[in-house]
């Protein structure tokens, strides 16, 4: 499985804003971005955001485009040949690109395994997902980019539902309000796919458009 190796904090640096990739230590003094507010870089600090490609003060509109798609990126944990797959999809689905491409991400089973709370990140969710310890409509699978569709059912797998990450996890879960789109029994540990996700259920500070405009450009 394709992984990012880079510091995830680095990211969200780089992005000028925080993009909650490690779950709990993104709410605590520990996240990287509330201590070092700059570029990472040798020059992060001095050459603030505003210089080429960073998505604030004079930058371009490619520039601008260029950002939206990373940041899309960052925030799901997808590389950039699996995005551009999606996008080639989305363009032939009906309905807004924009939005297509979105439900698309959203859709995929890490994500959907974090937005049930079962996860306190993607990233952490993509782990569950490889070491095998969730089934998709009773079967095993350790496949975090599978897609879901309307009626999918998801739940920890009978064999894991015993260890202790899973056995602390009600507590936790609780906690966290699960997505219109979605379903969860937190007693059974599962959920199911409603519907796709409307854009109000989405990420508000994701900007499709320009992702659209990104890869209408090239
Ligand atoms: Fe970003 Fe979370 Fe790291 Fe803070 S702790 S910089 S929000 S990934």
């Amino acid at each position: 499985m394709a992984k990012l190796l880079s510091s995830v904090c680095k990211l969200c640096r780089r992005e000028g804003e925080k993009l909650y990739l490690k779950g709990e230590r993104c709410f605590t003094p520990k996240c990287s971005f509330e201590r070092r507010d700059f570029a990472p870089g040798q020059h992060g600090r001095t050459a603030g955001r505003g210089g080429k490609g960073t998505g604030t003060g004079r930058a371009s509109d490619f520039a601008r485009q260029l950002r939206a798609k990373q940041k899309a990126r960052r925030v799901y944990g997808v590389l950039e040949r699996q995005f551009r797959r999606y996008y080639d999809t989305a363009i032939t689905r009906r309905g807004l690109t924009g939005l297509n491409l979105l439900q698309i991400l959203e859709s995929r089973l890490d994500n959907v395994v974090f937005r049930l709370g079962f996860a306190s990140s993607r990233a952490q969710a993509r782990l569950l997902v490889t070491h095998g310890h969730f089934t998709v409509n009773g079967r095993r699978t350790d496949v975090p980019s599978m897609l879901l569709s309307e009626g999918d059912t998801i739940a920890v797998r009978e064999g894991s539902s015993k260890l202790n990450y899973f056995k602390e996890l009600n507590a936790y879960t609780e906690k966290r309000t699960a997505p219109g789109w979605l379903n969860r029994d937190i007693k059974s540990m599962s959920g199911s796919v409603l519907r796709m996700p409307e854009r109000s259920e989405i990420d508000g500070s994701l900007d499709e458009q320009l992702i659209v405009e990104y890869y209408s450009r090239r």
